[in-house]
């Protein structure tokens, strides 16, 4: 055990008090963990969309103060009763949904939506005792899908924190704890492109380009990437993407030009972006007798999804999918090692960094939408 295992802990946190305003960087304290939780000291964390999503509060019921974060990668500094997958020292990445190993969710070979821990973005507490881990002058600050990572040190269940190859450099395998891995599994444990196939990715943010680095490493020849950003297709090239259609661009349904670049549709499609005809499309471009569409991109809450029951019956397939089908635990370790064997690129992913101090700006850059990850190291 360290030094400070068992004691509260004195450290930086940047909190949100209000929603949309900047996070506002405090002194709070970091309770010891409870049984089968764990604290870890956070090395380096990302931003993602989702943090965004519910740092602006606009669909949803705001819950403040927070803290937030979800994309990391850090150190245990001490663990809870009843922990033995982890221990001090370990190299870990939280991660916003977890695998208990137990219920009938994380027995199956089919599913990651353990029903224990899966994410929970209205929860701002521990799941054992419905506290917070955090405070400023005794009063609770909420905790953010159980990772709340925008903190120096931050207190996880152990069902949430995957172990990892200690040699992988923190400061780059902190952006598989969740949006890289999303759509990086979507096309290889879902949608499953063949060597030499066609895929179309909708969306070519950092989940759509992570989608078409997962096309890329299965070997498909054809990588068409679908935006209505026409600045974003540059950038995609170094993600294998070799081929675009700006829907803007065209007077007919965006499905109809790709089955007529592709002799009757792709091979697979991937769905990025949520947006409900975008999904449709993603559905109806591809070919009849075996075309996969994956969904990945979440919907507003009351989207329909409509199409005509004959695309089915003529044999393509609609799939969705959650955290690219990943079970944390289970499989991210292999997917940090992917990157150590050098199969898949992490290091294109991360444009911008910045300190600690600064993190405020990494939410200007994803507002803006420049970038596609902004590293915040919470040491410099
Ligand atoms: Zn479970
Ligand atoms: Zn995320």
């Amino acid at each position: 055990m360290s030094g400070t295992a068992g004691l509260v802990i004195p450290c930086k946190a940047a909190v949100a008090w209000e929603a949309g305003k900047p996070l506002v960087m405090e002194r709070v304290e970091v309770a010891p963990p409870q049984a089968m939780e764990v604290r870890m000291k956070v090395k380096y964390t990302s931003l993602c969309h989702t943090d965004l999503y519910f740092w602006e509060a606009k669909g949803q019921n705001p819950l403040f103060p927070r803290i937030f974060g979800h994309e990391a990668a850090g150190v245990v500094e001490s663990v809870g009763e009843g922990v033995s997958d982890v221990a001090v020292g370990d190299h870990v990445l939280p991660v916003f949904t977890g695998e208990c190993g137990e219920c009938s969710h994380c027995q199956s070979e089919e599913s990651n939506m353990c029903d224990l821990l899966r994410i929970n973005t209205e929860r701002g507490v521990m799941l054992s005792d419905g506290k917070s881990r955090f405070s400023i002058d005794g009063s609770p600050i909420n905790h953010f899908l159980g990772t709340s990572t925008f903190s120096e040190y931050t207190v996880v269940h152990a069902g949430c924190l995957v172990k990892i190859n200690p040699l992988a450099p923190m400061d780059k395998v902190c952006v598989l704890s969740c949006g890289i891995s999303t759509g990086l599994g979507a096309t290889l444990n879902v949608a499953k492109p063949k060597q030499g196939s066609s895929v179309a990715i909708f969306g070519l943010g950092a989940v759509g380009l992570a989608a078409a680095e997962g096309a890329r490493i299965a070997g498909a020849s054809r990588i068409i990437g679908v935006d209505l950003n026409p600045n974003r297709f540059e950038e995609a090239k170094k993600f294998g993407v070799n081929e675009f259609v700006n829907p803007k661009d065209h007077d007919r349904p965006v499905q109809q030009v790709i089955a007529e670049m592709t002799n009757g549709g792709v091979d697979r499609s991937v769905e990025c972006t949520g947006n409900i005809n975008a999904m449709v499309s993603a559905f109806e471009c591809v070919h009849d007798g075996w075309g996969v569409a994956v969904l990945v991109g979440v919907p507003n809450k009351d989207a329909v999804f409509m199409t005509k029951p004959i695309n089915l019956l003529n044999e393509r397939t609609l799939k969705g999918t959650f955290f690219g089908n990943y079970k944390p635990r289970s499989d991210l370790p292999s997917v940090v090692d992917m990157y150590m064997n050098k199969k898949l690129e992490v290091d294109k992913f991360i444009t911008h960094r910045v300190p600690f101090s600064d993190i405020n700006k990494a939410f200007d850059l994803m507002v803006k939408g420049e970038g596609l990850r902004c590293i915040i190291s919470m040491e410099e």
